[in-house]
């Protein structure tokens, strides 16, 4: 049990065990989902295994975590009021800022009586007889839904590398991803960071002024380009407000849910002292922009590719004193975007103190932890802390992990077994009634903007069933084939680009290399739901478990 896990008394308290809407997770997601099946009329419970609403945002508390989208654009829009009442303090928020406005939201809507803390689900099955699942509960507790919504996210299954002796050690260590609820004392420690991804840049510089020694141990060295955070002025709060609305519909419009522009040239239509002007206010632009406004051809040329690269290694250089750390530091062996790209602050600098060290793993990889550090090729560090940034078994871990059971008992990750699935990541032949917002063949861009697409899609589907006379609902062998293979697909169009980010699976031994996001973006999505609701969801089958005659709509 960690820390973030509730006291048992904590527990015993919101749970109907007969709803028509069953949400599991308390995510941005969840949380969504909640809020539109009630108001929509549903009975609704809420399953959370943590012990507070936040999701991701709640077990990912270590030192740095904060949004790398703009707070205003990855909070709900659902409610003017809402939107009006809370200040962002700043562009980019922390994580205790992002938890504080979760709890607003939930008390705010009065969603906290629907929601069952310390409810970690332990199997979902479904009886074709009455069209319903049952949902047992870590404590044993067994509840019937009508409808199931697993809202449990991409990144909650934190994973650990199977390096020997990692059990043994007998100082501190920590994932990021299950951060404890106590702060963690830093001060004067030895420390290791393991893993350079969004969360381990984040965690760097974040303690590397307190630490005693920082030593950071990298695999694969990351395109982290700078965040640009600021607190929000009142000014600039003052003209959110007015800009609400225009901003609400380029959030629900844009392929990729921001608000940054894409930009009309292509890298090449420019001379190289433009180019390198462009790329220095692009650099100096916030968050994602870098990848979302850059140059047209970015993603889709590896010459222009290259050429942002060249223009962040030099930055690199620069920043970085030691031309040896430097060079370490500057990835070698993909592109701009290939990986999830981190968005940082002081990264770079912070190996400039003279207690930092940066560990290159080509060079001499981890051979084992022992009890008191790290040992690899080059001998043994002692530490007395190790923090874990490396990473989430993405995509289907949650999921292929709550023991759901469709149609003839078949096991969800057996379903599975050569990756995800689905319609439009929403649901998987099989498993009727049951949906996934937010999970695989999701967000590739704006989590809470797409995953609000697919609940608003999810209930809107339950609403229509109602009104139908239906209670059943599953989508088509068909149907899913088509939108599975067309992610596939669309996953390798990039020329340059190979299956070595998460997004395949790629960073977890033996998982089968498939895309597991939204590879042909939200328009896609939209064009899909437009085309569901104009045939009266034509490629789902609608039924009635107690009237089997009444089929369709
Ligand atoms: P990640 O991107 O998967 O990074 C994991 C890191 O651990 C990588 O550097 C990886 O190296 C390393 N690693 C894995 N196995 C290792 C091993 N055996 N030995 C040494 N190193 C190993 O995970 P993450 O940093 O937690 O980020 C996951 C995602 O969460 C992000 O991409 C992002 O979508 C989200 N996130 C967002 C924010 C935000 O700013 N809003 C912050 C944190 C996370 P390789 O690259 O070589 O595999």
């Amino acid at each position: 049990m960690t820390s973030l896990e509730p006291a048992p008394d904590e527990t015993s308290t919101h749970l109907e065990t007969d709803v028509e809407v069953l949400v599991v997770g308390a995510g941005i997601t969840g949380l969504y989902q909640l809020y539109r099946a009630r108001v929509a009329g549903f009975s609704v419970q809420l399953l959370e295994a943590g012990g507070g609403v936040g999701g991701t945002w709640y077990w990912n508390r270590y030192p740095g975590a904060r949004f790398d989208s703009e707070s205003y654009t990855y909070a709900y829009l659902f409610s003017r009021e809402l939107f009006e009442e809370w200040e962002w303090r700043e562009h980019f928020a922390e994580q205790p800022e992002i938890e504080r406005y979760l709890n607003h939201v939930v008390d705010r809507f009065d969603l906290r009586r629907h929601i069952r803390f310390g409810a970690k689900v332990t199997s979902a099955v479904y009886d074709e007889t009455s069209g319903k699942w049952t949902v047992v509960i870590g404590d044993g507790t067994e509840l019937r839904t009508q409808f199931f919504i697993a809202a449990t996210g991409v990144l909650s299954v934190p994973y650990y590398p199977e390096v020997p002796g990692r059990q043994d050690f007998r100082g501190e260590a920590y994932h990021t991803g299950l951060w404890p609820a106590e702060p963690v004392d830093f001060a004067g420690k030895r420390v290791a960071v393991i893993g350079t991804g969004s969360s381990g840049v984040q965690v760097v510089p974040a303690i590397a002024d307190e630490v005693a020694s920082l030593t950071v141990y990298q695999r694969t060295a990351n395109w982290c380009t700078p965040l640009n955070n600021a607190p929000i002025t009142p000014e600039e709060q003052a003209q959110l407000r007015t800009d609400f609305e225009a901003m609400c519909e380029t959030l629900n419009t844009s392929p990729s849910g921001f608000l940054h522009q894409a930009h009309d040239r292509a890298t090449f239509d420019d001379s190289k002292e433009q180019r390198w002007e462009f790329f220095e206010k692009m650099w100096s632009s916030p968050g994602f922009s870098k990848l979302t406004s850059n140059y047209s051809d970015l993603l889709l040329d590896e010459a222009a590719n290259a050429e942002w690269c060249e223009f962040v290694a030099e930055k690199i250089r620069t920043i970085v004193k030691d031309p040896e750390t430097a060079e370490k530091l500057i990835p070698k062996h993909h592109r701009f975007g290939e990986k999830r790209p981190p968005f940082v602050t002081g990264y770079f600098e912070a190996f400039n103190n003279s207690n930092a060290d940066l560990i290159d793993l080509e060079q001499t990889p981890i051979l084992r932890v022992t009890e008191d550090g790290i040992e690899t090729a080059d001998g043994v560090r002692e530490f007395d802390i190790v923090v874990w940034a490396t990473g989430f078994d993405f995509g289907t871990g949650a999921l292929n992990r709550m023991g759901i059971r469709g149609r003839d008992g078949v096991a969800l990750e057996d379903h599975w077994a050569d990756g995800p699935k689905t319609f439009l990541g929403v649901q998987t032949t099989g498993f009727p009634n049951f949906f996934f917002p937010g999970g695989p063949h999701a967000a590739a861009g704006n989590n809470p903007r797409y995953n609000g697409d697919q609940v608003d899609f999810i209930t809107d589907a339950l609403i229509y069933l109602r009104a139908h006379g239906c209670d059943t609902i599953e989508v088509s062998a068909a149907a899913e084939e088509k939108w599975t293979d067309m992610i596939d697909r669309w996953a390798t169009r990039a020329p340059s680009f190979g299956e070595i980010s998460y997004y395949f699976g790629s960073n977890i031994p033996g998982k089968p290399r498939k895309y597991l996001l939204n590879s042909a973006g939200r328009p896609k999505l939209f064009a899909e739901i437009d085309k569901v609701l104009e045939s009266h969801y034509q490629a789902f089958r609608l039924s009635n478990s107690s009237n089997p005659a009444r089929t369709g709509a």
